[in-house]
């Protein structure tokens, strides 16, 4: 079968490589998509994030497809289910940049989608959980403002959340061109930050008081300065994004104005929920796929991940 190897920073191979054995507890998945998650480019670029994980590596864990063996100790998941998940987190997934992936516990990790949600949707349900899990922890409700700085998956999957449960302003801020015509088509105010202030945005927005609810989405030191500077005494701010630079933040700015900050991380336990939002279409994930491409062009497919301002969510088919 064949497989897309990081050897390190900018090194990407396809190769191709023996099928894996199955175990008494294992689930062997066909993997039809899988798509590239911002710490796979982290990987992929060798960023400071990237070189916590041991090279060669293929971490690919956003990944659906279709169950093909499992061992004689699996009893909940049967060949044919559609599954996601099964993330090995030791090193950022379990190889699923490849044709076939061996998934361990299969039982306990692999998870069935139902047939109506299609694979590149499924593909996207690790995103969601993310922002599922930083959306909990902030909650931002009622009339409360919103900023989501970073339109990436995310950020848009974030934006849909706070607009399906808020009334009140909810901006974002975005450089990419086209990430901000996403977000403006899904319903919320994008200022584009290459244009205008947000300052000045924000200040218009709150009538000078601040944001309620900072999501910051974009893992840059700008956004990052932002998410503290715009959000009002007493506000929350969630930090969801990876850094590849190390930045100062002075504890006055959290004590003085009585911040509460957040670092969720992932969001296993809303499995569930994403699976209604999507199937009742409260949250949209197709739109978000901008690029496709075969696993024969893993390498192309990263390019166009690391390239932020053409692409969205870049989806490997194998
Ligand atoms: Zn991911």
């Amino acid at each position: 079968m064949k497989t897309a190897i990081i050897y390190g920073p900018h090194d990407l191979r396809v190769e191709e490589v023996e099928m894996p054995a199955v175990g008494p507890e294992d689930g062997l998945v066909h993997v039809r998509v899988c798509g590239i998650c911002g710490s796979d480019v982290h990987r992929y670029l060798g960023t400071r994030y990237g070189q916590r994980f041991r090279y060669p590596l293929n971490s690919g864990h956003e990944y659906c497809g279709d169950v093909v063996q499992v061992g004689e100790n699996v009893r909940r998941i049967n060949v044919g289910d559609k599954v996601v998940l099964g993330v090995d987190w030791v090193n950022g997934g379990p190889g699923a940049f490849s044709e076939y992936v061996r998934i361990p516990h299969a039982d306990e990790r692999l998870h069935k989608v139902p047939e109506k949600i299609t694979y590149e949707e499924a593909a996207l349900i690790e995103p969601l959980l993310v922002a599922l899990n930083g959306f909990s922890k902030p909650k931002p409700k009622g009339r409360e403002s919103v900023l989501i700085l970073g339109a990436g998956p995310i950020g848009l999957c974030l934006l849909q959340l706070c607009r399906n449960e808020c009334s009140g302003e909810i901006m974002v801020s975005e450089i990419s061109p086209r990430r901000l015509e996403l977000a403006r088509h899904l319903g919320v105010t994008a200022v584009d930050a290459t244009k205008e202030s947000l300052e000045e945005r924000v200040k218009a927005f709150t009538n000078g008081e601040g944001i309620d609810v900072a999501f910051e989405c974009a893992g840059a030191l700008d956004t990052l300065r932002q998410a503290f500077s715009l959000t009002k005494p007493g506000g929350r701010i969630c930090l969801i994004a990876h850094y590849s630079q190390s930045a100062e933040i002075d504890p006055e700015v959290i004590v003085g104005r009585s911040l509460t900050v957040y670092g969720p991380g992932y969001g296993g336990i809303f499995f569930n929920e994403a699976i209604r939002l999507i199937v009742d279409g409260k949250v949209q994930l197709e739109p978000l796929v901008s690029h496709q491409f075969p696993l024969q062009k893993a390498r192309e497919a990263f390019e166009a991940a690391a390239n932020t301002r053409l692409s969205v969510k870049v989806l490997v088919r194998s």
